[in-house]
């Protein structure tokens, strides 16, 4: 949530990194388009890009194209069919912070730069990745890809794009699906594909962390919660009010209510002199019914985790903390 703002004025008003951000991210991140890649009336038709299952398009040119990513790395691949012999394979690595679907538009997009360069005929290019069909479909994609690959059929009405369907046996689209892999896992140069905003997102949250986590590790108020909670995480964490009364010391104890003049001495009713949440859950004569073992000074930290992390502890809390609510309210420690 956090990264929110940077991340849409980065995409669309093209703005510098901050100088702290610049070294963490690699080579040039890809930019949102905006507007219409090409004049409406020039829009290719539903049969030139088509979601219709093409696994009846067994003869002709076709090029079967495919992107991969194992733990191994992210490739990109596409072969060219004639009748059923394989003519022409291409395949390329890309970087592991590529995304499979940055590998699917570049195999396409590789495809259709091949398929202009051979004899003008009719070709149809498979691609077994539906989201893949319905980028490049779309005259307002904001993929770059996708509207280099649109505009080049505008210009190229012979080559057509259909959808086929995945892992159902087509030689065609097991071949590409092998090619992008071997790709993927293989040791070749890697090409340089811009970082997708995915990526600069997940720096960016993970800058953001690190920076968090730091502030919190060297903060000087806040250090209750600290020895319950020392690492930061955007998850929520849910605690039921008692224990967030008790645990961070916000509660209607003495020595948190003097602090902000909401009671006139930080003292105990008891006449102890420190009002605190370990006196009332371990000492006071007020709340003996109640008391747990009191821990050694040296040992206070871990004796606040291990009551938070123990059920039956945690009820004595609650139990607790109504029973000071009940006193407040009969003694009137709150002016
Ligand atoms: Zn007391």
């Amino acid at each position: 949530m956090v990264v929110r703002g940077p991340l849409i004025r980065i995409r669309y008003t093209s703005i510098s990194l901050p100088d702290t951000l610049t070294t963490l991210v690699p080579g040039k991140v890809e930019k949102g388009e905006t507007g219409w890649s090409a004049l409406p009336a020039e829009c290719p038709s539903e049969e030139q890009i088509s979601l219709v299952d093409g696994a009846g398009i067994t003869s002709g040119t076709r090029i079967y194209t495919d992107g991969s990513k194992t733990e191994k790395g992210v490739g990109a691949a596409f072969c060219v069919w004639s009748g059923q012999n394989i003519v022409y394979r291409w395949l390329a690595k890309l970087k592991d912070y590529n995304t499979v679907f940055q590998a699917e538009l570049l195999a396409l997009k590789h495809a259709a730069d091949h398929a202009t360069s051979l004899p003008h005929q009719p070709i149809t290019i498979l691609v077994d990745i539906q989201a893949s069909v319905q980028a490049v479909a779309n005259p307002k994609s904001i993929n770059t890809t996708a509207r280099e690959i649109y505009k080049s059929l505008i210009t190229n009405k012979h080559i057509h794009i259909s959808w086929i369907k995945a892992h159902v046996g087509y030689d065609g689209n097991e071949e590409a699906y092998r090619l992008a892999k071997e790709a993927a896992e293989s040791d070749r140069n890697l090409l340089s594909v811009k970082a997708p905003i995915s990526f600069l997102k997940s720096i960016f949250k993970k800058k953001m962390t690190e920076d968090w986590q730091s502030d919190w590790e060297d903060e000087d108020t806040g250090r209750s919660t600290f020895n319950l909670l020392s690492r930061v995480s955007t998850q929520l964490c849910y605690w039921k009010r008692e224990k967030i009364l008790f645990f961070t010391g916000h509660g209607p104890f003495p020595s948190y209510l003097k602090r902000f003049n909401l009671a006139t001495t930080e003292n105990c009713l008891c006449g102890n002199t420190n009002g605190t949440p370990l006196h009332y859950a371990t000492e006071c004569i007020l709340t003996a019914s109640l008391h747990m073992t009191k821990p050694a000074q040296q040992h206070e930290l871990i004796w606040f985790r291990n009551v938070a992390s123990n059920k039956g502890s945690r009820l004595k809390i609650q139990r607790l903390l109504h029973r000071l609510n009940d006193f407040q309210q009969r003694f009137r420690i709150i002016p």
